[in-house]
């Protein structure tokens, strides 16, 4: 019989004194509380142990009546299992939604990876932070590094979604703060880098990297991506040139928004700077998703035939997260179709796996290659090959990087 901690929160430093709670409370007033709620008393002392090595004050409650009695709303990071025996974790969220919880949260279970999934959706749908999901079993280091990502201002203000206003925009715009990562896509069949995908990021004035999450769609909405379009064009011709003149003949490939694709002069214009630069129009893949696809089918579909036609390789992205019809998959004419990461991410589960076999062979029969997005382990790229998946792209290999950074990696893996 596992023996229930006391109800009481306690600090780990004492762990077994909840009576001397209130004095250590007092001495530690200054350090930020993070709450662990768990059935499980292992999980509560791991987490306490980890935490208050890295200064926080910790409160660990095993049972969700006495979680409800004794909560601190000014904790910063929570910890909830969402199966608890008395008050199942999505309770607990209605919960917290009821009582305005401003803590991160981080969710755990041993459970299905796809419930935990749902129940982190249906908490951001209430309004609450979800820092992240944690599966059991976890290492201390990855819960070191979660803990720790809760606590930069980047990831604070990507984690509370905080979006640039157009004027943020329009000033990074100005002050020449946006720039490009590179991310290498990988060719499965023989292991090598054959080209990047260029992801655009804003140094905000404090200078954090502002992810594009935060600022796309407000950029779209005023208008000024077509100017940050345009940057991501001319950084990514730069660096094509400087790879070339390195002797590393890749691809880049650059997203495009719904609004440029329905700008008939942008073929003309990208070709002509590709030209001007001396590169092939080959060097380049155009990336679309399918809901900019559909926006302005019409003009897109001339816009992305007359790219195809002088050369340039079109990718259909985020594939099976859109509207598409296969009608409209049918008639432009990709080259390539990039699988979303959250089928790659759950490849070992049945429908994601039969999700992505389906699409392997589909685009196969269109004449399409595949790249998975989103791989992460080696176990995944393993299964993709199994597959037949032709490319990828992932943390496993390289998170996007800066374009030194990513020369480096070049050198590094030149012979893999
Ligand atoms: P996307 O085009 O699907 O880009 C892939 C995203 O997945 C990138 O996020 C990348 O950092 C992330 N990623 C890559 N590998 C992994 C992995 O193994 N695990 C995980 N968890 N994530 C991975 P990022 O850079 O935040 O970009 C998000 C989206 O913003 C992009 O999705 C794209 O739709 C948009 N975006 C990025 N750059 C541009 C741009 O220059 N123009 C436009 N219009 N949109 C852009
Ligand atoms: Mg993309
Ligand atoms: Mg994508």
């Amino acid at each position: 019989m596992r023996q229930k901690l006391s109800t009481h929160h306690y600090c780990l430093m004492s762990p077994f004194l909840p009576c001397h709670a209130m004095r250590v409370f007092v001495r530690m007033e200054s350090k930020p509380v993070l709450t662990v709620l768990d059935d499980d008393e292992a999980i509560c002392l791991l987490i306490g142990e980890v935490a208050s090595d890295m200064n926080y004050e910790v409160r660990t409650f095993t049972s969700v009546k006495a979680f409800k009695e004794e909560i601190d709303h000014n904790m910063e990071i929570l910890f909830l299992d969402l199966m608890m025996p008395d008050e199942d974790g999505i309770e607990v969220i209605r919960y917290l939604e009821k009582i305005k919880l401003k803590a991160k949260l981080i969710l755990m279970s041993g459970f299905d990876k796809r419930v935990l999934k749902s129940a982190s959706i249906m908490a951001k749908t209430q309004g609450i932070t979800v820092a992240t999901e944690l599966n059991k079993p976890f290492s201390i280091k990855h819960l070191r590094k979660t803990i720790s990502q809760c606590e930069s201002p980047a990831a604070i203000r990507i984690m509370a979604g905080k979006e640039l206003s157009a004027q943020e925009i329009e000033q990074a715009i100005s002050e020449d703060r946006v720039f490009v990562q590179y991310q290498p896509k990988i060719d499965l069949s023989n292991n090598q880098v054959f080209g990047a995908e260029a992801l655009v990021r804003i140094r905000d004035a404090e200078g954090n990297i502002v992810p594009p999450g935060l600022f796309i769609a407000v950029a779209e909405k005023s208008g000024a991506i077509v100017e940050i379009t345009r940057e991501v064009i001319r950084q990514s011709i730069a660096f094509c040139s400087r790879l070339k003149a390195l002797g590393y003949d890749l691809n880049i490939a650059i997203n495009m928004p719904a609004k440029l694709l329905g700008d008939v002069s942008m073929t003309d214009d990208l070709v002509m700077k590709i030209n001007t630069a001396k590169l092939r129009t080959d060097n380049f893949t155009i990336e679309i998703t399918e809901s900019a696809l559909v926006e302005n089918y019409a003009v897109s579909l001339d816009v992305l035939t007359r790219l195809r036609m002088k050369g340039v390789y079109l990718s259909i992205d985020d594939f099976g997260t859109g509207y598409s019809t296969m009608q409209q998959l049918k008639n432009v004419p990709f080259t390539e179709m990039k699988l979303d990461q959250s089928f790659v991410m759950d490849i070992f589960e049945q429908d994601a796996g039969i999700i992505i076999s389906k699409s392997i062979e589909l685009s196969h029969e269109l004449g399409m290659h595949v790249l998975a997005e989103g791989v992460e382990t080696l176990d995944v790229a393993n299964e993709l090959i199994a597959q037949g998946c032709d490319y990828c792209q992932g943390y496993y290999y390289s998170r996007p990087v800066n374009p030194d950074d990513f020369v480096d990696y070049l050198t590094a893996h030149a012979h893999l």
